[in-house]
């Protein structure tokens, strides 16, 4: 299974060896197709069924192209829910592990803006949150996303049923246009390709089919 050994990666030893430690020990399929392509700096969208693994796709491709010495928010991760939010950033922080001084900051409504915005000014790295308040703290000046290189849309196709559609677009305009997109839905019907026509550069696609 050497093809699918994370070490065949180029990706910082630090990184490799907390994998490592953390008993991932192999890619899954999805993350097999679709890191070596985020890797290179490509979009993708990324299709597999829940529990293939795609944090870690997402995750590793960010973690690797983040420098840490620029306290500035370098990506930004957008989830349906602040259960998922919260487990989006939790594994982000798990595979960080060996990287000193780096923040990861969840912003997801339902939770009080006050701290939000204290935690904002102390500054972040890594941004995880929900549309709808991620997309209010754009429009207070409350979080800038002028040095964003990726961004990230999890389980975009919850995210459009949700009916964050106009959340996503505010957001999108408030991101430079020279970044990296990554997409990564269970499904994929047409709604997401019209979003992805519309956001994406050339995405490549990576797609593991359900064994069942
Ligand atoms: P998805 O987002 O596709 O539903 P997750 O990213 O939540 O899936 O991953 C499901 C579980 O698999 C998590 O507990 C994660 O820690 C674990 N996992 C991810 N990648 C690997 C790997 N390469 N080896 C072992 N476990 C992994
Ligand atoms: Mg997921």
């Amino acid at each position: 299974m050497s093809q699918t050994a994370f070490s065949t990666l180029n990706l910082h030893a630090d990184l490799l060896k907390n994998l490592t430690s953390l008993g991932y020990e192999s890619m899954t399929p999805i993350q097999a197709q679709s890191l070596p392509h985020i890797l290179a700096g490509e979009d993708v969208i990324a299709q597999g069924k829940t529990g293939s693994g795609k944090t870690a796709a997402f995750g590793l491709g960010l973690l690797e192209k983040l420098n840490v010495k620029r306290f500035r928010v370098q990506s930004l991760v957008l989830c349906p829910t602040r259960e998922l939010a919260d487990q989006v950033a939790k594994e982000i922080r798990k595979l960080a592990r060996t990287i000193h001084n780096i923040k990861v900051l969840t912003l997801c409504g339902g939770m009080p803006f006050g701290p939000q915005i204290g935690s904002l000014e102390h500054g972040a790295h890594i941004i995880v949150g929900t549309p709808g308040r991620i997309e209010e703290h754009v429009r207070k000046g409350t979080l800038n996303l002028d040095d964003l290189e990726i961004l990230i849309l999890d389980e975009a196709d919850r995210m459009l049923e949700m009916g964050f559609q106009d959340s996503l677009d505010e957001i999108i305009d408030a991101a430079p246009q020279r970044r990296q997109t990554l997409l990564f839905s269970a499904t994929y019907p047409p709604q997401i390709k019209s979003v992805a026509d519309r956001i994406m550069h050339k995405p490549v696609m990576a797609k593991v089919e359900s064994t069942h």
